[in-house]
């Protein structure tokens, strides 16, 4: 057993207004474990910070989401989202349980390829496509989905020119009672012009409409604005049937469900508030099964599901490098990573938890990172135990998003280890060196 730690008295000014004496208190019990691989040996393995994810937990993720939506519909697809993590390894864990690939820009198109993902299982979004990544995807058979009609008019001379016949769909933006609306993507809705999109799609004779595409937001908190999603893209594929007699293979619904992390601002934790994703899945599945489709005639559901699959599978450990007190007398913790490395603490409260044992008291602090900006903030306040130079702690919920937009800013992007279903440890990516940043630079022979 580890010793108590001894901690200094001190006196502090009352506030009122808390709920007991020990404040908002969040942090019960260290977490000196990731699956069952401790945080220490972690550390002295890997270095600080380290970012750590759990391939036990993203399996668990996925096959949860897929029995919620493969219980209330017959054919559910759901397609990883690469910019929300797209290290190969995660990938890979993601395709291995069925996934197709989702890719916003012709590198992560090439990406997918490069796992081995076939062509027509690629969905490639976005605004971004160039002629030759149009070219490639369609003599691939993926599935284009078309952003503006500059793309949709660039599609159709393509085809004549390179003798193709692109599969595509179109995105569709719509008001969904959420603001601002997300209406600078695909074709809007309440103004006919994803409906003028789809005829000239269908008169063309170029391109092949094979489905309906939304994306409607990200950490959406609301289950009816999917609801009100649906049923466009249900009305654009009845009309499609009805006025030219062909069937809308699919409908994507894109992604967008919450993780549990918790908003800055919130009152209460996203664990206790967010909705399900059965909530989400109740949603979507009772507009389509309920607009009158025949059976033979029901669309694949497509899923983009990122920041949901993914997010509390990642951890970030880190190392306490200094205390101090501020001018205010609170006290300030200054972390070994920053907000370069945790993009996500821009809009996140995330959870930090000591990996150590602590006593009873905490105090409100703040979490500094490492970097000479006066934004270098994790948390703005927490209550927590004190923290001493060289403890460590885990911050959680950190899957999504970190690494593919984390910043080289001033240190360097550090290891990521995952840990398997056995409790082995890889290295899916290194961490960043001097070399490695310095091989794409050049400095021009004047200036040796
Ligand atoms: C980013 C993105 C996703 C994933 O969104 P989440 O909010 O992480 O679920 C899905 N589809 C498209 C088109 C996207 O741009």
């Amino acid at each position: 057993m580890e010793k108590v730690r001894y901690e200094r008295p001190i006196i502090q000014k009352m506030n009122t207004g808390l709920m007991n004496k020990f404040g908002t208190r969040t942090e019960f019990e260290p977490v000196t474990h990731i699956e069952s691989v401790s945080v220490k040996s972690l550390i002295s393995d890997y270095g600080s910070p380290l970012f750590v994810i759990s391939e036990k937990q993203i399996r668990r993720n996925f096959q949860n989401a897929t029995r919620i939506f493969k219980t209330r519909y017959p054919k559910v697809q759901f397609a990883w989202s690469y910019k929300t993590n797209y290290m190969n390894a995660v990938c890979q864990i993601f395709h291995q349980e069925g996934s197709w690939a989702e890719v916003v820009s012709g590198f992560e198109y090439e990406k997918a390829l490069g796992n081995g993902v076939a062509g027509n299982k690629i969905i490639f979004n976005g605004p971004i496509k160039t002629d030759s990544e149009l070219v490639k995807a369609a003599q691939n058979g993926s599935l284009i989905h078309i952003d503006h009609y500059d793309e949709l008019y660039s599609l159709i001379r393509l085809s004549e020119e390179f003798d193709i016949k692109p599969r595509v769909a179109i995105r569709v933006n719509m008001d969904t009672g959420i603001y601002p609306k997300w209406d600078r993507f695909g074709f809007n809705f309440e103004n006919g012009q994803a409906w003028n999109a789809i005829t000239r799609i269908i008169n063309s004779e170029k391109l092949e409409l094979v489905g309906l595409h939304c994306h409607i937001g990200t950490f959406m908190l609301s289950p009816q604005a999917y609801t009100i999603a649906a049923k466009c893209l249900c009305e654009l594929a009845w009309s499609v049937k009805e006025k030219f007699n062909k069937t809308i293979q699919y409908l994507d619904l894109g992604g967008g469900f919450p993780s549990t992390n918790t908003l800055k601002g919130a009152y209460l934790p996203g664990s206790d508030t967010v909705p399900s994703i059965d909530q989400f899945a109740d949603a979507i599945t009772d507009v389509i099964l309920g607009f009158g489709f025949k059976q033979e005639d029901l669309p694949l559901l497509v899923l983009e599901t990122g920041r949901a699959l993914i997010d509390d599978a990642g951890f970030l450990l880190g190392t306490v490098l200094a205390t101090k007190r501020l001018s205010d007398g609170r006290r300030a913790t200054i972390l070994d990573f920053g907000i370069n490395s945790l993009f996500t603490s821009f809009w996140y409260e995330h959870k930090v938890s000591p990996a150590q044992a602590f006593g009873d008291y905490t105090e409100e602090m703040v979490l500094y990172g490492p970097l000479c900006m006066n934004i270098d903030v994790i948390r703005e306040s927490v209550t927590m135990p004190p923290l001493e130079k060289g403890n460590h702690l885990v911050v959680h919920k950190v899957g999504a998003y970190n690494m593919t937009q984390w910043m080289q800013f001033i240190t360097l992007r550090p290891n990521v280890v995952l840990i398997d279903n056995e409790n082995n440890t890889h290295v899916i990516r290194k961490a960043e060196s001097l070399e490695y940043l310095e091989s794409l630079e050049f400095v021009p022979e004047h200036l040796k």
